[in-house]
């Protein structure tokens, strides 16, 4: 079978409608709810900076959308991982399971930890990590020495397990949750693309001690720049706010911190972006899965490619959409992505996994042909709502 190149172009052209703009985007923020009249409201009253109503009322909103108890707003969504990892006992020295294919954020958040990046392969379901490939290997590199799980080869403790929620499709959160309880390592949700997106029913970031959100320009609801913290445990909450306020200890005047903290508290202004973006996240989301459906029909008939869908046991955002080519087309990937990029559409290849950049090629890692056939077969297609 042929893949045809023109066709292609030209079903992405109908999806995106005939007075698209010149360029477009893969995902650019649509800023056209209350976004003007809250800024306007921290301007007026002076509260800017990283106190405000904004700031607990984002909060607030959070925890109702995503089911979490707590939520704690910060700068991005790389800090609010720095954090969690932290939160969850990773140390200098341990290792921390990701996968391979994800945004560099997630690799350079363990490694601000003093920690070293275990990378793992993913399975094509939800393009997260494959659990029971996981399973199999850690079986045979793992031990458990007084208390305490250890890579046997590497004699490193493996303290925490991150599962990334890969262009907004939930990964298969109970058989992760099976496999950190069985070899008692730690999960940390990096759900800062699935805000929105459901597993079994139940939001993404419930399924850990710790989960992560993001509010960057590119992701379904922007603060300008932001993160979040969630979980359900109320010490974590009241140490992830302490140590994101560098750990100063109340009072009235007095500067006093016992112990290294951060400033990485979320700024009034950005969190008042964020209430109005959380006003409109259900139209959002819709939006969204309407354009994977547009996609879906116009172009997931064609040969020698397919759409990427949810996996079975989610409702997802669809905060990326992606064409996937059959194996016997991926040569051919790089003159597509010219093609469209020729006509004005920003269209983008999945990350550069972390095995191959110059910072992790050397970090632990199994077996990662999936994610290498993913990698090389997947193209994100423009999916702003
Ligand atoms: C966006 C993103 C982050 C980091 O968020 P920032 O707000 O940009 O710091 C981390 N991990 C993944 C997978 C992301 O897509």
């Amino acid at each position: 079978m042929t893949l045809d190149l023109d066709g292609i172009l030209a079903g992405v052209n109908e999806v995106l409608g005939p007075g698209r703009d010149r360029q477009v985007a893969l995902h650019a923020p649509r800023l056209r709810g209350n976004e003007n009249k809250y800024l306007t409201e921290c301007i007026e009253t002076g509260w800017v900076s990283s106190v405000g109503a904004f700031v607990d009322r984002f909060e607030r909103m959070l925890a109702d959308y995503t089911g979490a108890r707590f939520a704690i707003a910060v700068v991005n969504g790389t800090s609010a991982l720095h954090t969690a990892l932290l939160l969850a006992g990773v140390r200098p020295g341990d290792e921390v399971l990701i996968p391979t294919l994800t945004f560099v954020a997630t690799a350079n958040a363990v490694h601000y930890c003093g920690a070293i990046p275990h990378l793992v392969d993913c399975e094509w379901s939800a393009l997260g990590i494959d659990a029971e490939k996981l399973e199999r290997y850690l079986i045979s590199i793992l031990t458990v020495r007084d208390g305490i799980t250890v890579n046997r080869t590497t004699g490193r403790p493996v303290r925490a397990i991150v599962p990334v929620h890969i262009f907004g499709h939930p990964s298969d959160l109970d058989a992760l949750a099976r496999v950190s309880e069985r070899f008692q390592v730690t999960m940390v949700e990096d759900a800062t693309e699935s805000l929105g997106s459901f597993y079994q029913g139940k939001h993404t970031g419930n399924h850990g001690l710790l989960a992560v959100l993001s509010f960057n320009g590119n992701k379904i609801v922007t603060t300008g720049g932001g993160g979040a913290i969630l979980t359900n445990n109320e010490d974590l909450a009241g140490r992830a706010r302490y140590i994101t306020t560098t750990a100063k200890r109340p009072h009235a005047w007095k500067y006093f911190h016992d112990q290294i903290g951060f400033n990485y508290r979320m700024p009034n202004v950005n969190a008042a972006i964020g209430c109005a973006q959380l006003e409109q996240l259900d139209d959002f989301v819709k939006s969204k899965r309407a354009i994977a459906e547009r996609y879906q029909d116009v172009l997931g008939a064609m040969p020698g490619l397919r759409i990427f869908r949810e996996p079975a046991f989610a409702r997802s955002n669809y905060w990326l959409n992606a064409l996937v080519l059959d194996q016997e087309h991926t040569a051919r990937r790089d003159e597509l992505l010219e093609r469209f990029h020729r006509d004005g559409i920003l269209a983008r290849p999945a990350w550069v996994p972390m095995h191959r950049l110059p910072m992790y090629q050397n970090s632990p890692a199994m077996d990662l042909s999936t994610s290498e056939e993913v990698e090389r077969s997947l193209i994100n297609l423009p999916s702003s709502p």
